[in-house]
């Protein structure tokens, strides 16, 4: 009878003893904080289709010329932008690429508040996303001085941070040797954050003469 109650002591003190290890693993598994997003691309990306970044549900074959079902750097950047869900903030130099335009427009027919800021004297080129963007009523504040508005860096839902040396043209994502760096460390995003609002403020058209143009009405 003793050895019995010895046995059965002995296989409830295991049992405690493996239910405490899985409560344990489970506390730390979901209770840990979640590490920061941080991520690189390189550029140029290969060529591939990105129709299915745009239509995740995409029912029929793409049948463009383009390798279909690669995961590239343009086609991570895409993913990155169209994960926005409230707002995103776009301080870029150069912006005449298609797909990344086409994003844009996603988020903002999404409700996603959108302000890109731009530089003057690239807004005027031909190809430039800037006035296809406008016309959505998409709000565009260009730079206004004797210097470039030379950033290239985004914001999105005050949470993720892409920034790098990548202008927003086919040139820079097909042909340049470019990088972005991608993190959602706000010690990093906070600064941005606040340099954008500082020249959202500093190139209100309201406070001086427009430096770009505007959409005819
Ligand atoms: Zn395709």
């Amino acid at each position: 009878m003793l050895v019995s109650w010895r046995v059965k002591a002995v296989s409830l003190g295991v049992v405690a003893l493996s239910l405490s290890v899985e409560l344990v693993c489970w506390v730390f598994r979901h209770l840990r904080p979640k590490k920061a997003l941080n991520e690189v691309l390189f550029f140029p990306s290969e060529l591939a289709c990105v129709e299915h970044i745009f239509n995740p549900t995409l029912t029929y074959s793409c049948f463009c010329s383009l390798p279909h079902g690669i995961e590239t750097s343009f086609s991570r950047l895409l993913r990155h932008i169209l994960s926005a869900s409230s707002s995103l903030d776009l301080c870029v130099f150069a912006f005449s690429n298609m797909d990344l335009g086409r994003a844009i427009l996603a988020l903002h027919s999404r409700g996603v508040i959108i302000r890109v800021l731009a530089d003057k004297d690239y807004t005027a080129i031909s190809g430039s996303q800037i006035g296809t963007l406008r016309k959505a009523g998409i709000c565009v504040r260009c730079s206004k001085g004797t210097v470039y508005m030379h950033h290239k860096f985004v914001v999105l839902d005050s949470r993720l941070l892409i920034t790098g040396s990548l202008n927003w043209t086919l040139t820079a994502v097909q042909s340049n040797d470019e990088n972005l760096i991608i993190t959602e460390e706000q010690d990093l995003l906070l600064p941005f954050s606040q340099e954008f609002n500082r020249l959202w403020v500093k190139n209100d058209p309201c406070k001086r003469p427009l430096s770009c143009s505007q959409p005819k009405p």
